[in-house]
């Protein structure tokens, strides 16, 4: 299958990338930093040579970015699974937060998803088949402390989830929406909180394969994964 995953770099973007890797499964990789992605395509190709594995970088908050990267990935391949998961946390509170947060919130978080998805779902329909996991977070569920516009963001990445897959369910696309709690990535490097007391990356990857794999007449709609002993 051909997988497009967004913000594929590092953290758990990379770590789905291995995963379906790991399977056979070939590659269109995509995140902002160019040096950051290329040294994870290269990666990835010396751990999986038998896969096709292709990378672009883009700015997917800017959404003519968003464009060139779809034109890109049309050209190379037919999506079979679509994952945005670009996206990143602006801590702070809305009374506080300095002007243009939300809306560099929502261009990151929620319409780089959006776009994306609007671009490649032509390609999607036209197989009558296809699978899109929006990386959402336990912040799209709940008013989350210091969340302000990132958790606007999220919840509104949920309802795009939500009415996406209403519309997709007769056509054989599945929507599914991820919302983790917290995970160790770069966000949480520095932070002093101890790497065992939350999740790994590959938790979520392995959850988003896992959930990939049913039958056509099976969707997993939402997946909530927090740390055992609970939020931070
Ligand atoms: P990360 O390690 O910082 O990785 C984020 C990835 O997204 C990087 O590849 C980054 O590329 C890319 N990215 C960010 N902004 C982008 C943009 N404007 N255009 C293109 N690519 C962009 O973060 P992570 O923790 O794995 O987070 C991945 C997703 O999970 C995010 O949507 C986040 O909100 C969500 N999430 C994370 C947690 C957590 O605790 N870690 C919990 C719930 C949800 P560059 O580095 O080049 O910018």
């Amino acid at each position: 299958m051909n997988i497009v995953i967004t913000g594929a770099s590092k953290g758990i973007g990379f770590a789905i990338a291995k995963k379906f890797a790991a399977h056979g499964h070939h590659l269109f990789l995509t995140s902002k930093t160019a040096a950051d992605l290329i040294k994870a395509v290269d990666e990835l190709r010396q751990l999986y040579p038998n896969c096709t594995i292709e990378g672009i970088h883009a700015d997917l908050s800017i959404e003519g970015q968003v464009h060139c990267f779809t034109e890109w990935c049309l050209l190379h391949t037919q999506p079979d699974i679509l994952v945005n998961n670009a996206g990143y946390f602006l801590p702070g509170k809305i009374a506080e937060e300095p002007a243009g947060t939300l809306e560099a919130q929502l261009n990151a978080n929620l319409l780089s998803a959006y776009y994306t998805t609007k671009d490649l779902l032509p390609a999607m329909l036209k197989k009558g088949k296809g699978h899109i996991f929006n990386i959402c977070s336990i912040a799209s569920l709940d008013a989350y402390e210091n969340g302000g516009s990132y958790s606007i963001s999220k919840f509104a990445l949920l309802g795009f989830s939500k009415n996406l897959r209403l519309e997709l369910k007769d056509k054989g696309i599945k929507v599914t929406a991820v919302c983790p709690g917290a995970v160790y990535t770069n966000s949480w490097k520095g932070s002093g909180v101890d790497p065992k007391r939350i999740m790994e990356a590959n938790d979520i990857a392995d959850m988003i394969y896992a959930a990939s794999q049913l039958s056509p007449q099976a969707v997993v709609e939402d997946i909530v994964m927090r740390p055992q002993l609970g939020d931070l």
